[in-house]
């Protein structure tokens, strides 16, 4: 039996415990939370709060050297000039840049990622740096040949698959994917992910063939005449197995369809901002019901993993759009930072909270000499005063996997190679 205490603990399932302490079993679950007086000091973090490990929902850590690239570019030439230079990498630089990813997450204070997957790379970083993870394999196509490359991309994971890295399917998009390539997903019987709703112009393709994407008819499928989460919907295909990010317009209807069929929608504020595609609805989606968490995309469209900045952005877009100071509360946002991110990716019984039985999965704030300190609201001062130069330490399953001042040289370097030959 291991203890960790700290100034604060905050189980997010449960009210916030000053001077406590996480009982941590020799199986890498959670034995008991309560205060430190009981449990005892253990490993005490000073001027720290303990946290469950954030769960990044939606991410691609294959691109996080990608920042940057075409930034203000309309979505056309901009995702042009991502398959061009993407097209500049072999397998052993993704599996680097996926590194970089992996360890950023972990320098973030994220345990758990939910990460679309190109290559397949994803899968052998989350393995070796410690990372848990659900990587959705990616499939784009017009018919169920496509899922040969899912096949073949499993074949690359399946040496690292595990009870902490697991495998999934991804229907990359509704104008990459045709419905029958969803349906051959579905048909895997294994978790999906999608994007849905992302911009205005992915509507007006999907419905009319019309708008800014008809320069790119060739890459994409026919346009069903309907909006993807409608074409699933009719097609009995929106399940809990499926979680969909973004949803930026979304509307009442198709908000109402996610909801019975329990879709989590994996809320990306700072991507959705950032390529100009608008403000999800965030407020309809959760009281219509949805699961929603808070997840960065990549850095291809965000300028980093930080899911202290996106935790933010989602509070402040929140805020601004419903003109109310309490449309997002920062517990709120917590909350569907971890136990959200948990519920979104269907792991919310084994993680997303500090309860026991569950994964020992934490992240330690220190917030001293913050703004914040002494703390009055460790929740409020760790969202809104947390950022990775203050993660203290990352466990995933009872184990360190950072502590402030980790370094990896050998994947910075790889990847910083990697990019340099992406750019012109
Ligand atoms: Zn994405």
């Amino acid at each position: 039996m291991n203890v960790v205490s700290a100034d604060w603990v905050v189980p997010v399932e449960g009210e916030p415990i000053a001077d406590g302490a996480v009982a941590i079993a020799d199986d890498g679950t959670i034995a008991a939370v309560g205060f430190a007086s009981e449990l005892g000091e253990g490993e005490r973090h000073e001027g720290c709060v303990i946290l469950p490990g954030f769960v990044n929902a939606h991410s691609h850590i294959e691109y996080a050297v990608y920042a940057g690239f075409g930034d203000g570019l309309p979505f056309v030439p901009w995702i042009g000039m991502h398959v061009q230079r993407k097209e500049a990498l072999d397998f052993d630089d993704m599996v680097a840049i996926a590194m970089v990813g992996a360890h950023e997450c972990l320098r973030c204070g994220v345990t758990t990622i939910g990460d679309c997957s190109f290559s397949g790379a994803a899968a052998l970083a989350a393995a070796a740096t410690g990372l848990r993870a659900i990587v959705y394999l990616e499939v784009f196509g017009h018919d169920a040949s496509a899922l040969d490359r899912f096949h073949e991309l499993h074949h690359v994971v399946e040496p690292v698959l595990s009870d902490r890295v697991h495998a999934g399917v991804s229907p990359h998009a509704p104008y990459t994917c045709t419905l029958e390539v969803y349906e051959a997903c579905a048909a895997l019987g294994i978790p999906q992910a999608t994007h849905f709703a992302e911009s205005g112009a992915e509507r007006d393709w999907l419905v009319d063939g019309a708008g800014d994407w008809s320069p790119l008819a060739n890459l994409l499928v026919p346009p069903p005449g309907e909006t993807g989460i409608r074409l699933l919907a009719d097609a009995g295909l929106l399940d809990q197995s499926l979680m969909a990010a973004h949803c930026v317009h979304a509307d009442p209807d198709e908000i109402a369809l996610l909801a019975a069929a329990g879709v989590g929608v994996a809320h990306c504020p700072r991507s959705n901002g950032y390529l100009g595609c608008g403000v999800a609805p965030l407020r309809e989606l959760r009281e219509a019901g949805v699961t929603v968490s808070i997840a960065t995309d990549s850095p291809a469209s965000t300028p980093s993993l930080d899911l202290f900045e996106e935790i933010r952005a989602a509070i402040v877009a929140a805020r601004a759009r419903e003109q109310r100071p309490d449309a997002l509360t920062a517990a709120d946002a917590l909350e569907l930072a971890t136990l959200g991110g948990a519920r979104v990716l269907g792991l919310d019984d084994r993680l997303g909270s500090l309860v026991p039985g569950k994964q020992a999965d934490l992240t330690v704030i220190s917030l001293a000499g913050s703004p914040f300190d002494p703390v009055e609201d460790p929740v409020a001062a760790s969202i809104l005063g947390g950022s990775p130069e203050r993660v203290a330490a990352t466990l995933v399953a009872g184990e360190t996997r950072y502590s402030k001042g980790t370094s990896w040289l050998d994947s910075t370097r790889a990847a910083r190679s990697a990019r340099s030959r992406m750019l012109p």
